[in-house]
């Protein structure tokens, strides 16, 4: 039997099964990122639970999709959404049944995973060992954490070991990061609750007072990804809005335009480019040089905003770029560092008296 099982065990013991899993813990998705097979999962970070039973409904795609159309006993809920976690629970099986998922994909099976999350640089203590908690709980082997504005750094392909000053601003649902990390370090960092949901909110409340029309989150969403911008377009864009009328209390629809649209999320988006301003005004003179070469790196979902790139280079005088697949920065950066602890280890994260190895 020993030879038959010698080349299954070997390929088991030196790692070539063992699962390398980075987590991108989103206020908006979450993504998984696997060792060899890139992005495995790309969900929305919702969970549906039973208000009651505290039992999980549904997780992920089926929880957005039951969202404003849940049940009485039922209650949709974005364990992170202002990039605290505030529901452990929740974001524990949340958690799991993700981890859960990549199991079902693989075709061998799978020891259990060494997994290195994302979390936001402002996580208090308590946060921390939540989420580090809530991975061990949902059946990881080993849990690191990473900041964030780090891993994404990591994933747009940034020199952060370098001694070269960069910036990274990723805007997502619930939180805008900016920061600048020179030598590893993140030697300067703002965290604001304003990014895309905000923006959603923005564009709801505008067709509510202009239109009497009040349209559903989801459809203001689907308005900002199709013409929201921060700089006027070439081509301006028109697009429907549907929703309830509310002098008539009927459905109703308008058109709305991408000035007007841009009109309705320019407060949210000056408040975004002063925050990076702000960052600068504190950046040491040396690095200031430095990133007049290197410039601002652009990544998450809400960076994906029409003209954002033409109207930050504006305001801010610098070279402004969109790290490649803005969206999945974070996920890969984290799988990165776990490929290549040895390279990547001092970022890691500690907990106080914890059980981290990092
Ligand atoms: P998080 O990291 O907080 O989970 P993401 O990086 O996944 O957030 O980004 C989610 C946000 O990006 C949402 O507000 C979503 O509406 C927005 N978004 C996604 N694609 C686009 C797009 N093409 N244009 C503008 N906003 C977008
Ligand atoms: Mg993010």
């Amino acid at each position: 039997p020993r030879s038959t099982l010698f080349p299954y065990t070997t390929l088991f013991r030196s790692g070539f099964f063992s699962l390398y899993i980075g987590i991108d813990l989103g206020t908006a998705n979450t993504l998984v990122n696997v060792h060899g097979k890139g992005i495995v999962i790309n969900e929305p970070s919702w969970v549906v639970i039973n208000k009651r039973s505290r039992e999980t409904i549904a997780v992920g795609y089926s929880a957005k999709e039951m969202v404003g159309r849940t049940p009485a006993n039922y209650v949709a809920i974005r364990p992170l959404r202002d990039g605290v976690i505030s529901e452990f629970e929740i974001t524990k099986s949340m958690l799991e049944y993700f981890i859960g998922k990549v199991h079902q994909q693989a075709i061998v099976p799978m020891p259990r995973p060494r997994v290195c999350i994302g979390i936001p640089s402002g996580a208090t203590e308590v946060e921390k060992r939540a989420v580090y908690d809530a991975a061990m709980a949902a059946g990881a082997r080993e849990a690191y954490l990473i900041e964030e504005p780090r891993a994404a750094a990591i994933g747009a392909g940034l020199p952060i070991n370098e001694v070269k000053g960069t910036m990274i601003v990723d805007i997502g649902g619930g939180t805008t990061e900016v920061a600048v990390i020179s030598m590893g370090e993140i030697v300067i960092s703002r965290s604001l609750r304003i990014a895309g949901d905000e923006l959603d909110e923005d564009i709801l409340q505008y067709i509510r007072k202009k239109y009497n029309l009040l349209i559903g989150e989801r459809m203001a969403e689907q308005i900002k990804v199709a013409i929201g911008s921060a700089y006027p377009l070439q081509n301006e864009l028109t697009i429907t809005a549907r929703g309830r009328n509310l002098i008539t209390g009927l459905p109703g629809s308008i058109e709305v335009s991408s000035v007007e649209i841009r009109e309705a999320m320019n407060p949210s988006i000056q408040i975004i480019v002063d925050t990076i301003k702000d960052a600068l005004d504190e950046v040491p003179p040396e690095l200031v040089s430095d990133l007049l070469d290197s410039g601002v790196c652009l990544a998450g979902g809400g960076s994906q905003i029409l003209g954002l790139v033409p109207r930050l280079k504006d305001e801010l005088n610098l070279r402004v770029w969109m790290a490649d697949d803005p969206m999945t920065c974070v996920a890969r950066g984290a799988g990165l560092v776990l490929e290549n602890l040895g390279r990547y280890k001092r970022f890691l994260v500690g907990l106080e008296r914890s059980a981290s190895k990092g």
